[in-house]
Parts: C-alpha cells; sequence; structure tokens
C-alpha cells in the first residue's frame, strides 16, 4: 500500500460512500458536540420530520457559549442577566431530555467548553471524526482525529444519520523544528503561522502539524495549535498521536480501559503518517528563531512580534483597504510601537488558552505581584474541572490576591454573547482567538496574545513583553 498520512487513514477509515464529480463523500461521525447556541434550529427540524437522534450514545452536550461566568448566576438565585442566554440554556435542557442526549448542564461538574471537557473527560480519542456546531472544534485535533466545525443544518443531518455529506480536502504539512525559547509558547508559535501563511492559507486543507517543536509540545500547547487551524482557513488541524498523547488519556474518565486500552493504544500508534507520504503543500517553520506575538488588526494574521512595530501599509492590493479598515478600528498607526499601548481590560480564558497549562503559564507571572489600577483582568476557566485544579492547586488565590475577578467557566469574553463583553472603544488584550470587529462587544477593540502576555500587560498596565516578566 503506498505511503498515507494521518488525514488519509482517518479519513478512509470514516469514508461510507468515496466522493465522486458530481457528489461528495458520506462520512461517518465517531462523535457529535453541542451546545446550546447552534442546536436548538436542529432539534426543531427532528421534531418537524419525527425524527430521533440517530446515535445518542455518540452525541453529548454542554452549555458554555451563553452561560454566565458570574457564581450567583450559576450557582445562586440570581437569574441569568441575558434573556436569550436564559432560554437558549432552557431549550437545550428540554431538547436534550427530549430525544435522550447526555447534557452536563449549568450545575454540573463536567460542565465546561466543549472543546476543553470532551479531551478531559476522554471521549475525544485518537483516530475519531469529530464534529460540533462551533468553528474551534479543530481543537480535538490534536489526538489525531479529524475534528471540524459544522453548520447547524449540517447538526441537523448528524443527529438524523449520524453522518455528513463531505468534500475531502488536501493536505498541508506544516514541519516545526527546533526548541522555542523562554516566553515563547504554542500561542505564539500558531500567531506567527497564521501571520506568515495568512488567513487563506489553509483553505481547503487538513494542516498536520509536524516535527521537533510539535512532538516537544503538551497536550494542552497540542490544543492550543490545533485550536486556532480554523483562524489561517484549514478545514481542520491534526498532530498524530504518540505517546504525550496515550499518557494524557491513559486515566481519563472516559477512556477505554484494560485490554480494550490496549487494543485501542496499538491501533493509535499506526496513525502517523507513513514516512514518505504525500501532502499537496508544505511550510517549514523555525521555531527557534520566534518571540512572543502580537496582534495589530481585525484577523489574527495581522500580527507581528510583541517588540515589533506596526508594519507598514501594503504596498498594492486589495489588502490595503483591509489593511486601512483595521487600524482605524483599532486606532492604531504604522509604525507605531505597541509595547507601552492602554490596556484597559485582558481575558485570560477560552478554549485557545482556558486549560490548566494556560492559567499555570499567567499565574507564574502574576504570583506576588498586583495587576495595575485601572486594568480589570478577568481569568474564565475552561471547565469546572479546570476550575477544580487551579483552585487545588492555589492559581486561583495567585489571582484573586493579583486583583484579577475569577470566575465559573465558560466561552466568556471570547464572544460577546454571554453578559462578559468589552465596552466600545476599549483594549482587551485577550488569549481567545477571534480579533474580528465587534467580537467582544459592539467597538471593542481586541488583541491576541498568549496567557504570559496577558498576564504580563495586566501587571504593566499597558502592552508588555513577558520576557522582562519571567
Ligand atoms: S471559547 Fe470562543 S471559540 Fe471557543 S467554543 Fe467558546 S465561543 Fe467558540
Amino acid at each position: 500500500m503506498a505511503a498515507r498520512t494521518l488525514f488519509d487513514k482517518v479519513w478512509s477509515e470514516h469514508e461510507v460512500v468515496p466522493e465522486t464529480a458530481d457528489t461528495p463523500a458520506v462520512l461517518y461521525i465517531d462523535l457529535h458536540l453541542i451546545h446550546e447556541v447552534t442546536s436548538p434550529q436542529a432539534f426543531s427540524l427532528l421534531r418537524s420530520r419525527g425524527l430521533p437522534v440517530r446515535r445518542p450514545d455518540r452525541t453529548l452536550a454542554t452549555m458554555d457559549h451563553s452561560t454566565p461566568t458570574r457564581t450567583e448566576q450559576v450557582f445562586g438565585n440570581i437569574p441569568i442577566a441575558v434573556d436569550a442566554a436564559a432560554k437558549q440554556v432552557r431549550q437545550l435542557e428540554t431538547n436534550a431530555a427530549d430525544f435522550g442526549v447526555e447534557l452536563f448542564a449549568m450545575r454540573d461538574a463536567r460542565r465546561g467548553i466543549v472543546h476543553v471537557i470532551s479531551p478531559e473527560l476522554g471521549t475525544t480519542l485518537p483516530g475519531m471524526t469529530i464534529v460540533c456546531g462551533d468553528s474551534h472544534t479543530s481543537t480535538h485535533g490534536a489526538f489525531g482525529a479529524l475534528a471540524f466545525g459544522i453548520g447547524s443544518t449540517e447538526v441537523g443531518h448528524v443527529f438524523a444519520t449520524q453522518c455528513l455529506l463531505q468534500r475531502k480536502p488536501k493536505t498541508l504539512a506544516v514541519n516545526v523544528e527546533g526548541a522555542l525559547r523562554p516566553g515563547v509558547t504554542a500561542k505564539d508559535l500558531i500567531l506567527h503561522i497564521i501571520g506568515k501563511i495568512g488567513v487563506s492559507g489553509g483553505t481547503g486543507h487538513v494542516i498536520e502539524y509536524r516535527g521537533s517543536t510539535i512532538r516537544a509540545l503538551s497536550m494542552d500547547e497540542r490544543m492550543t495549535i490545533c485550536n486556532m487551524s480554523i483562524e489561517a482557513g484549514a478545514r481542520a488541524g491534526m498532530i498524530a498521536p504518540d505517546e504525550v498523547t496515550l499518557a494524557y488519556l491513559r486515566d481519563k474518565p472516559r477512556a477505554p480501559t484494560g485490554s480494550a486500552w490496549d487494543a485501542a493504544a496499538a491501533r493509535w500508534r499506526t496513525l502517523a503518517s507513513d514516512p514518505g507520504a504525500r501532502f499537496d503543500a508544505s511550510v517549514d517553520i523555525d521555531a527557534t528563531t520566534l518571540e512572543p506575538m502580537i496582534t495589530y488588526g481585525t484577523n489574527p494574521g495581522m500580527v507581528v512580534p510583541v517588540a515589533a512595530t506596526i508594519p507598514a501599509r501594503p504596498a498594492t492590493g486589495a489588502g490595503q483597504t483591509v489593511f486601512d479598515k483595521a487600524l482605524s478600528y483599532m486606532g492604531f498607526a504604522c509604525g507605531e510601537s505597541l509595547i507601552g499601548k492602554r490596556v484597559d481590560v485582558v481575558f485570560i480564558g477560552s478554549c485557545t488558552n482556558g486549560r490548566l497549562a494556560d492559567l499555570e503559564a499567567a499565574a507564574s507571572i502574576l504570583k506576588g505581584r498586583k495587576i495595575a489600577k485601572g486594568v480589570k483582568l478577568l481569568i474564565v476557566p475552561g471547565s469546572q474541572q479546570v476550575k477544580r485544579d487551579a483552585e487545588s492547586r492555589g492559581l486561583a488565590q495567585i489571582f484573586k490576591d493579583a486583583g484579577a475577578d475569577w470566575r465559573e467557566s465558560g466561552c466568556s469574553m471570547c464572544l460577546g454573547m454571554n453578559g462578559d463583553t468589552v465596552t466600545s472603544g476599549q483594549y482587551c488584550i485577550s488569549t481567545s482567538n477571534r480579533n474580528f470587529e465587534g467580537r467582544q462587544g459592539v467597538g471593542a477593540r481586541t488583541l491576541l496574545v498568549s496567557p504570559l502576555t496577558a498576564a504580563a500587560s495586566a501587571v504593566q498596565g499597558s502592552i508588555a513583553d513577558p520576557r522582562e516578566y519571567l
């Protein structure tokens, strides 16, 4: 058999009907993750046609996007402040009960952001196909799964059939070699990659992240990398499962056990791309030269090293309009230094950087320090499990002592739909994944960074180079 890529192996194992020139392939889906925002319409579709959920045992629901993060609204008697959010939460409770889908409801100890809870439960496993009505489903590719976001209509298709119609994407190898320097994180690496290949650089492709740098990353770091594949336009991002992957999954509550574990682990070890496997395209990255990164515009590809200046306007082309509009929105000018610029809000959390390793990184800078006067620092764990772990390890106390607001888990300020928003005109240093206009609130100005840069900026009260705080 010809040498095959990781993607080719997972795709072919799930292809029910191959694609033709006229028709897409029918792909079997192993795991369907759902949440309160993109599922109501799909459940309505089932009701209108009198259909059940085909595989409720392969469907898992949580609440994250519109749930409040204030403890009194989650565990107290204070109602959810945002009416639309309260309605979505109630609707998912009804839908999950009616269709027999397991739900981690508001007060469930296992609740959290959909892309955080599935890996920590061990329901995300190597070699799976995983979908969810959320773009950042690519996160699960860190385990060697083929995982991608789908629209509300497709959520209905998967409910009804456990299959999806898909055109087979091409493959893009991103080869990363060398050790990251102190202060440079997985978030900086993926921001650099997006800056290098552009926000359309992965369009039509599944990226496989490869090389010594990737193999040296923890699973939390690998999830940060795969999470933002979509921001480079890719259908998905994948990393071959290895001993780091197996060690992470070994004791997860729903991972296979006993002989089933042995059989699964043996299969997972065969998933890596074969030597000589052909990719449709490839990019090489030297990790040893990278620096902490920060976005300055309104898409994640508008990114520079934190110590650099805002670049010059593109010499020609349609990019000029995008560039001018972005800088006008951000209130920035070409050639300005980002270091020292005003910070109003700092957000540490999201499915990109809301895991324990991210909170540990932030705590390494915040320990024994106070945040600057006038800065609001919001730290939101990616799941209730991350919250418990952070509290038992003393991280939450470090955050509170520094002056941060420590919350219940959820998507929070990653998007402005749950009551956690940035006021118009304010600058928010954020560990999330999207800096689009209005993403964190109408008129909000978002700069994407790592947890280290976010914490250092909260302490300094302006954009800071984290290497000065290590
Ligand atoms: S944290 Fe942000 S990107 Fe992640 S699932 Fe929630 S809304 Fe989507």
